[in-house]
């Protein structure tokens, strides 16, 4: 805002000393302006006094009226109980908690005005535990509906309405400059929709603001979408300043790999490629995303990239989200690069003292080529000598804040190319979002020759036919996946469930190795045990979700699920996909603890009839929406302060638009607008 008092301290105002003003900065409220941006959670209706005989359940009321009769009934616990007459019937008044003084005020014949919710027992309305006050003197009932903001610990909602007054008059005496300039129709100011969202007069319907749709809301959503826009838009003209290295022509490693392999590139991973190295040819960065079904063959993708850049005499890094993945990335590399000269290092955590720093002096002379790990990969201080291309697996694990710490690591001035990999389908609207600022590539073929992947629904009360079925097949030479899961996200409890899993199997099925792999395991432990399954030592392989991205074992024919109903559909696809890689027919089983709701037997139904993860996505989209399936959280835009996705999905196409005329014909307030907004946004990622 051009006002820079809006930038003031909370400070400024009446009723913040120190304490307070700790507490609102532990809230992210630092600034009048993060004041105003503190929106309501909710609303309570004390504009008008309601007569008591027309009460009903469950609203907000203000009641006025004489005690008639108050007493403690005595029980278990004590009960202040008040009985109040307004001329139009009778309410009662009960408090479990009270202190002496109040039973003392609370007299008959006193007058009584009091704001709760009423419950009807029996016919009659009670309030419990009402605001209240006592007196003859004229109550003032509010002009506007009263806010209910989010709050922690120790800060009373009078405080935070005392503080929101006091914005709102700054607000109004320095009403932000209108940046937008009448390119939203009939929309209100940005200080009215502001003022509305903190004080709705009466008359508004506040279902609408706590859906989302009030004009006030749509008017701060649509300019802090247009923001968002923008500075999508400037990330990429930013990206257009800067020097990437240059694939050369040529591709002659790239070559060498697909000559090697026992299949041909299918028609989508040859598109894919050429796509890519259109751009890696390019003097400017790419950023771009790969998205591709599980099993597409986006490993494979990101290797021919790779090659063309490390025949340029550039290096490259390949981030998995996990370190088993990163393991199996450098196996996989290793053995397509290695016979070709080329130098692949697997940076695992595991590689400590000398003989990382070694590694780290080996990568930043130029003397390794490719560089494997997780992302941790980058929260070190690696230095590479020239790194020309990123490679990011798996992206839906990172987030898009994670992307943007990607920059320059190289010690010449190159930036380098970026390429995002994902199986997770997102939803065009969302990406329109979350990934603006990215180049888009698809995937949409699989490897020909893949079986179709047999999905049936199992009650957890005949486990021991499936541990039966499991147990026949294994000693046909097959090997399965056995994945348990709790709700619970720690990695303990998962480890125990599975724990407890692999023990009763392997007592069950003695003839038979079983595995055991969870997230408390040692990275080498982990390794270890993939490696034992991938090369058929072990037969039944019981893991919780860490083996749920990535992971290549062609043998493994068998999926088993344990409650498949607490997986999101996008994560039992992905488990799902470990299985059908190789010639043998392959079945996944999904086990479900009944009874099962509607949407549960939906959500299941899709798995078994549907093998596309588009498809998948669609219908989980469709039973869940689209909030659910790909989350704000996920995409890191759940610190839009107004913005809510999907509800404001409509505004999109026009801040697109918008954003694009600013950035085109207004560059220095589209500059205004971006930074009125990430300035908020900031401030809120505080929280
Ligand atoms: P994802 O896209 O899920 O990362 P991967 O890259 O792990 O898939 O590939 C899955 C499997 O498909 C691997 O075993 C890989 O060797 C194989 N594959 C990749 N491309 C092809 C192809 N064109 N033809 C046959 N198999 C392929
Ligand atoms: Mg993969």
């Amino acid at each position: 805002m051009p006002t820079d008092i809006l930038q003031l301290p909370l400070q400024q105002f009446k009723g913040v000393g120190p304490k307070v003003f700790e507490k609102l900065n532990a809230m992210g409220l630092r600034t009048i302006e993060d004041m105003l941006f503190h929106f309501p959670l909710r609303y309570q209706d004390k504009t008008r006094l309601t007569a008591i005989g027309e009460l009903r359940e469950g609203m907000d009321a203000v009641v006025r009226g004489t005690i008639r009769a108050s007493g403690i009934a005595r029980g278990r616990r004590p009960t202040l109980i008040v009985k109040v007459d307004d001329g139009t019937g009778l309410t009662t008044l009960r408090f479990f908690h009270f202190r002496r003084a109040q039973a003392l005020q609370l007299k008959v014949g006193e007058i009584i005005t009091l704001f709760g919710q009423p419950r009807l027992v029996g016919g009659q309305p009670e309030f419990a535990h009402p605001e209240y006050q006592v007196g003859e003197r004229e109550t003032e009932l509010e002009d506007a509906l009263t806010p209910v903001y989010p709050t922690t610990e120790g800060m009373g909602q009078s405080t935070l309405r005392n503080l929101a007054r006091q914005a709102l008059t700054y607000l109004a005496q320095n009403p932000p400059d209108d940046l937008l300039q009448g390119r939203l129709k009939d929309a209100p100011s940005m200080a009215e929709a502001i003022a509305l969202l903190h004080q709705p007069p009466a008359s508004v319907n506040t279902q609408t603001i706590l859906e989302g749709r009030h004009p006030a809301q749509l008017r701060l959503a649509s300019e802090e979408l247009i923001a968002h826009q923008i500075s999508m838009l400037s990330r990429r003209a930013r990206t257009l300043q800067l020097q990437s290295a240059r694939a050369a022509e040529g591709g002659k490693i790239a070559k060498a790999i697909i000559d090697t392999l026992p299949f041909s590139l299918t028609g989508a991973q040859t598109q894919v490629c050429s796509e890519i190295v259109e751009d890696l040819k390019k003097p400017t960065p790419m950023l771009r995303l790969l998205q591709g079904d599980v099993g597409s063959g986006k490993t494979l993708v990101a290797a021919i990239s790779a090659a063309h850049m490390v025949e340029a005499g550039h290096q490259v890094a390949l981030m998995a989200p996990t370190e088993l993945l990163s393991e199996q990335h450098f196996r996989g590399f290793n053995q397509w690069f290695e016979p070709l000269g080329v130098k692949v290092l697997w940076l695992t955590g595991q590689i400590k003292g000398k003989a990382r720093r070694e590694a780290l002096a080996a990568v930043e002379e130029g003397e390794v080529d490719i560089v494997v790990g997780t992302h941790a990969l980058f929260q070190d201080h690696v230095t590479f000598a020239s790194l020309g291309l990123v490679l990011v697996d798996e992206q839906h694990r990172f987030g898009v804040n994670q992307r943007l710490s990607l920059t320059r690591r190289g010690k010449n001035d190159i930036t380098p190319h970026q390429l995002t990999m994902t199986a997770t389908p997102i939803p065009r609207t969302l990406s329109m979002v979350a990934y603006a600022d990215l180049d888009c590539s698809v995937i949409d073929e699989l490897p020909p020759g893949r079986k179709p992947i047999t999905t049936v629904l199992i009650d957890t009360a005949r486990r021991q036919q499936v541990i039966d079925r499991v147990g026949a097949a294994c000693r046909e030479g097959r090997q399965a996946y056995w994945v348990c899961a709790l709700i619970e996200e720690s990695d303990a409890l998962q480890a125990n469930a599975a724990e407890i899993a692999a023990a009763q199997l392997s007592e069950v099925l003695t003839d038979l190795k079983v595995g055991l792999l969870h997230g408390r395991l040692s990275a080498d432990e982990k390794a270890e045990m993939m490696a034992a399954f991938a090369a058929n030592r072990i037969d039944i392989l019981v893991a919780t979700t860490v083996i749920e991205v990535g992971v290549d074992v062609p043998n493994a024919s068998m999926m088993i699920i344990e409650n498949a109903e607490r997986f999101g559909l996008a994560q039992l696809h992905q488990l799902r996909g470990r299985v059908g890689r190789g010639a043998i027919e392959s079945h996944c089983l999904l086990m479900y603890q009944s009874p099962l709701s509607q949407t549960a037997k939906q959500r299941l139904a899709v798995m078994r009839e549907s093998q596309d993860g588009f498809v998948i996505a669609e219908k989980d989209l469709s039973i869940r929406g689209p909030g659910e399936v790909l989350g704000t959280r996920q995409t890191g835009l759940s610190s839009f302060r107004v913005a809510r996705l999907p509800e404001h999905e409509a505004l999109l196409e026009t801040a697109q638009t918008v954003a694009e005329e600013l950035v085109r014909d207004d560059p220095k307030r589209a500059e205004q607008i971006e930074s009125r907004w990430t300035r908020a946004r900031e401030a809120f990622a505080h929280v």
